[in-house]
């Protein structure tokens, strides 16, 4: 077995203390056993001796000292700075895992969740409210005619159309639906707890937010249009066929001339 340094250094400091403890008790006993009826020679040889054993447990103690402080000490203290910067190292290092499992989910352009953010968040939805049979309402919104606005206005005119599309959605959604950018100029929601007739209110208050918005463009307020389909969950349905029914319905939104709601 191969003693750390530290602990090698606990073991002569106890060794140390061990035989200045030893010491004092044997002159315990040497006084103990009486000077009564010795020769003067004698006595004079038992007090150089005491002399000598009081001398030599000074010594141990002040070796002990001596250790403690120079090497124990020492020792104590770089093992606390090391634990101090390991520590530090950990938390360092799981914060910046989580901004990195955050980046993974968001969406850098928008900052709103991400399609494998939503793909996760609407599946687990499914599973919790579908066990408290609870509605939920998905929603998905694709911006009209968005080309045109980066051919007509340029590509970073269009980037800030996505990003204020993306704040009208969480400002007007509430804390626990999921807002998610999938893609492109296409948006999702996912609504627990509501029924088809909250929900159509809902998607109705968002595209005319939508379309009430007014990007700067050379100077004047450019307007933008959504087209959304809504469906609410049938309790039965997988994710995928739940998401590919409220496609349909963003399908007959576009087909029945945009910017308008189907369910
Ligand atoms: P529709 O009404 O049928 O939806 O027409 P649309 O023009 O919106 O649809 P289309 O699919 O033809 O065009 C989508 C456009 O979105 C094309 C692409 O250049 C643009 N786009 C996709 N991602 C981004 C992006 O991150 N930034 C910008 N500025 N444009 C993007
Ligand atoms: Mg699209
Ligand atoms: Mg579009």
């Amino acid at each position: 077995m191969r003693f750390q340094k530290s602990e090698s250094a606990f073991f002569v400091f106890m060794g140390v203390t061990l035989a200045a403890g030893a010491v004092t008790l044997h002159a315990y006993h040497v006084v103990g056993s009486g000077i009564q009826g010795l020769s003067p020679a004698l006595l004079d040889a038992s007090f150089q001796y005491l002399r000598k054993l009081l001398f030599a447990t000074g010594v141990l103690l002040v070796t002990g000292v001596f250790f403690g402080m120079f090497f124990i000490y020492p020792l104590i203290r770089k093992q606390v700075s090391e634990h101090g910067k390991l520590r530090q190292m950990t938390a360092s290092l799981s914060a910046r895992s989580q901004t990195l499992e955050q980046a993974a989910l968001t969406d850098a352009l928008t900052g709103i969740q991400n399609r494998r953010y939503f793909d996760d968040a609407l599946q687990e939805y499914l599973e919790e409210f579908g066990r408290i049979e609870k509605p939920v309402g998905l929603m998905i919104l694709d911006l009209d005619h968005f080309k045109q606005i980066n051919d007509t206005h340029g590509h970073h005119i269009g980037d800030e159309v996505l990003k204020a599309v993306a704040k009208c959605l969480k400002d007007l959604t509430r804390y626990h639906d999921v807002v998610a950018r999938l893609g492109g100029e296409e948006f999702a929601v996912v609504a627990p707890n509501m029924d088809r007739e909250l929900l159509i209110k809902l998607a109705e208050r968002i595209r005319r937010g939508i379309a009430g918005l007014a990007i700067m463009s050379d100077n004047a307020g450019l307007k933008i249009t959504t087209s959304v389909g809504l469906a609410v969950w049938d309790r039965n349905e997988t994710a995928d066929k739940f998401f590919a029914r409220a496609d349909g319905m963003l399908y007959e939104a576009k087909r029945l001339g945009r910017n308008r709601v189907c369910s």
